[in-house]
């Protein structure tokens, strides 16, 4: 089976698809915890009987390596969805209020209930993931949905259109495709939530949007995230997993390392050992150019603007630094003695190039990164629990992993969300579902309790005053 041509929702049609979901909410379908679990196990098996085409699909738009599509999409969306699946009786049952002698007797409870209709913006760069991802979230509060994938990748937003519209229920889920136009309309419309993942510029747009109805909004932005290496380090390992965070998806990941703050006397070794993982990685017989061995960038665009950082550069590349742009290539790249006013530190990388930035000290290093904007990362690599301990306590960042990179996100039970510009509020697992659910307060007081309460009621008068 080939993968379908993407074609973009007339702009008019818009409007109308949004109150066929609300009609969908209305019709109060999804009040049946069975019939979300229903959807959710559709949702699972639309992915697992349509892998090969995925992987083409992903192929087709990031280049990407047959098992990065698997280890970094497939995989985890069918997890998250599982775990909606796994949860939702837990998740959607009314909590109890802790105890409290005066209001215990009206017998108060959370009730966990939908938002209603939501909409969901994803980016290119994790198509299924920041897509199905959340859409699961969703269905399991019992929103209906709509759907907005990156019209940049086309091949995966053209399968996920044609097998939500034939396997789940249109009154639930819809898709709609195109561009700024497109995503302009719909955004002029009312939801009950937004989620929007990608970059801060358009982030705005959507915050602007959304405020005009008051509606909540959810953003998951990017940034620069930081490395701070202590040369007290297992080097070899440091090495692979930054040089793997970096090379995972062509370096187009919200949290991969953006640049590493090395102590100036440590620089040289480390670069070495980074050059050696690069070595291992990419032997000469499968270079990072061959077919199948290292992602692309999304389009030429996107290549352009990382070529050009790469080109204004002060530092010194110590390898890598080929660019073929009309393939949307830029080969792994580190470059060495960067310094905070380069180019490469002017904005987020998102591509596969590896600023390395000498630094006197850790106090240094943990300034480096005060006097810029929280990031959604920040890595620490050490084997010193008193140098772990002194960044976390002293910097601010969505998340902070030491000796690991960009798989936290994919962690089950922690929050993944940005702080500041990186973005505010929380997904995946049970903080999707949450990010979709309205708390609904409530009690039910029964007629008794006015034996001791009914002195609330006027007249006021100095008797009851006086009890
Ligand atoms: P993108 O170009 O695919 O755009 C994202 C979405 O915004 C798309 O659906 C697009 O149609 C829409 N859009 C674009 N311009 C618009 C406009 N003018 N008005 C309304 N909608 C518009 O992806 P991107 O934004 O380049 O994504 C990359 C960014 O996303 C990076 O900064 C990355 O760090 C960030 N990101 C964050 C997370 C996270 O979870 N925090 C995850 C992935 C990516």
């Amino acid at each position: 089976m080939s993968i379908p041509e993407l074609k973009y929702t007339p702009i008019e049609e818009i409007p109308k698809i949004r109150d066929e979901l609300r009609a969908g909410f209305a019709s109060g379908k999804l009040r049946s915890i069975p019939y979300r679990k229903y959807l959710l196990t559709k949702l699972i098996y639309l992915i697992k009987d349509n892998l090969s085409r995925f992987e083409e699909a992903m192929a087709i738009d990031l280049g990407r390596p047959t098992l990065e599509a698997r280890f970094l999409e497939l995989v985890p969306t069918i997890g998250e969805v599982a775990t909606q699946l796994k949860n939702i009786d837990k998740w959607t049952k009314p909590e109890k209020p802790p105890f409290s002698i005066n209001f215990g007797p009206m017998r108060p409870v959370i009730r966990k209930e939908p938002k209603g209709t939501v909409l969901i913006i994803a980016p290119f760069n994790y198509p299924m993931w920041l897509t199905l991802g959340p859409l699961a979230g969703a269905i399991a509060a019992g929103n209906t949905v709509l759907v907005k994938p990156s019209e940049s990748t086309k091949a995966t937003s053209a399968l996920m259109t044609e097998l939500l519209e034939q396997h789940l229920d249109k009154d639930v889920v819809r898709m709609v495709n195109g561009a700024v136009p497109e995503t302009t309309k719909i955004l002029e419309l009312q939801w009950d939530h937004i989620l929007y993942t990608g970059n801060s510029r358009v982030a705005k747009i959507v915050a602007t949007a959304a405020a005009k109805h008051l509606t909540p909004v959810t953003l998951e932005l990017g940034g620069k995230s930081p490395v701070i290496v202590d040369p007290n380090v297992d080097l070899k390992l440091a090495a692979k997993r930054l040089m793997w965070g970096k090379v995972v998806n062509a370096g187009q990941t919200c949290v991969a390392p953006d640049y590493i703050l090395v102590p100036k006397e440590f620089q040289d070794k480390f670069v070495q050992a980074l050059k050696d993982v690069y070595e291992e990685f990419y032997p000469p017989e499968k270079p990072p150019s061959s077919p199948g061995a290292f992602a692309r960038l999304i389009h030429q665009q996107a290549a352009a603007r990382v070529a050009g950082l790469l080109e204004k550069t002060q530092g010194k590349i110590v390898f890598g630094g080929e660019v073929d742009i009309e393939k949307r290539y830029i080969s792994p790249t580190v470059v060495r003695d960067v310094k905070g006013d380069d180019s490469l530190m002017s904005e987020e990388i998102f591509g596969p190039v590896l600023p390395v930035v000498p630094v006197d000290s850790i106090d240094d290093a943990i300034k480096f990164v005060n006097a810029r904007e929280h990031p959604l990362a920040l890595y620490v690599f050490s084997q010193d629990d008193k140098f772990k301990t002194k960044v976390f306590d002293n910097t601010q960042s969505g998340a902070a992993c030491v000796n690991e990179t960009v798989v936290h996100p994919g962690a089950e039970g922690l929050p993944f969300g940005g702080i500041g510009p990186s973005g505010y509020g929380y997904h995946t697992g049970k903080y999707s579902f949450d990010l979709f659910t309205h708390l609904r307060a409530s009690l039910d007081n029964p007629s008794w309790i006015d034996w001791i309460l009914s002195f609330r009621f006027p007249p006021y008068n100095e008797k009851k005053e006086a009890a």
